[in-house]
């Protein structure tokens, strides 16, 4: 198979793959096989645990479908990626943007401790792809300045980490908010118990 022929075989298209082309990827990680095809398909709803440690790809696993699928919108959210840490936030936030090629989706890190009024400003023009922290992601949604009446992926990235953090409550609250939701994925290194409890009740 020549470069991109085995991410085409999952089920990405030629505005993707010129992406992974020119990122110099050549085949797929193990956790990319096996996510990418069940989170592009649209018609279920594919909810999925995947454990997956820091270096494996995962990002790519859960970014190359949400920028395959979502057309910019530049009005509600329609994908939210909830993440630990601001650094994580950060390291998320530009990864997917290498791999945003042609889909022009607007991508951005909403974190805490970072100035609200510039979070304000963006989220009004419209974001289609939030990577936040759940302490600051919970007050905008209580604001009612992050608008996710059109969200499609929910993602919990490093849910373990992100879990055992103290946000045990927020994370659950956020879920309960996103009830119309076409699919929840969570992303971690290891299955915890926290983990296991999500993955049970949602
Ligand atoms: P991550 O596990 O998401 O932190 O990714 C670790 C690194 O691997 C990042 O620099 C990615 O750009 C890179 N990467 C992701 N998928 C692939 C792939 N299929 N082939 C080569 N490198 C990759």
């Amino acid at each position: 198979m020549t470069q991109t022929e085995e991410f085409s075989a999952l089920g990405l298209t030629d505005r993707t793959l010129e992406a992974i082309r020119s990122k110099g990827f050549e085949t797929p990680s193990p956790i990319q096989r096996l996510t990418i095809p069940a989170l592009l398909d649209t018609e279920k709803t594919n909810d999925i645990i995947a454990q997956a440690q820091t270096g494996t790809g995962k990002t790519a696993a859960f970014g190359l479908p949400i920028l395959e699928r979502l057309r910019p919108l530049k009005g509600a959210t329609q994908a939210l990626i909830l993440v630990p840490t601001r650094e994580l936030a950060l390291q998320v936030t530009e990864e997917l943007l290498s791999l945003n090629g042609r889909s022009k989706l607007s991508i951005s890190a909403i974190y805490g401790g970072a100035s609200m009024s510039e979070q304000l400003r963006r989220l009004s023009k419209g974001v289609d792809v939030v990577v936040g922290t759940p302490g600051r992601i919970l007050d905008h949604l209580h604001r009612g300045t992050l608008d996710i009446r059109e969200l499609q992926y929910l993602i919990l990235d490093e849910a373990d980490e992100m879990l055992n953090m103290g946000f045990y409550k927020d994370v659950r609250h956020i879920i309960e908010m996103m009830k119309a939701r076409k699919a929840l994925s969570m992303f971690s290194a290891t299955i915890s118990r926290e983990v296991m409890d999500i993955g049970w009740l949602y």
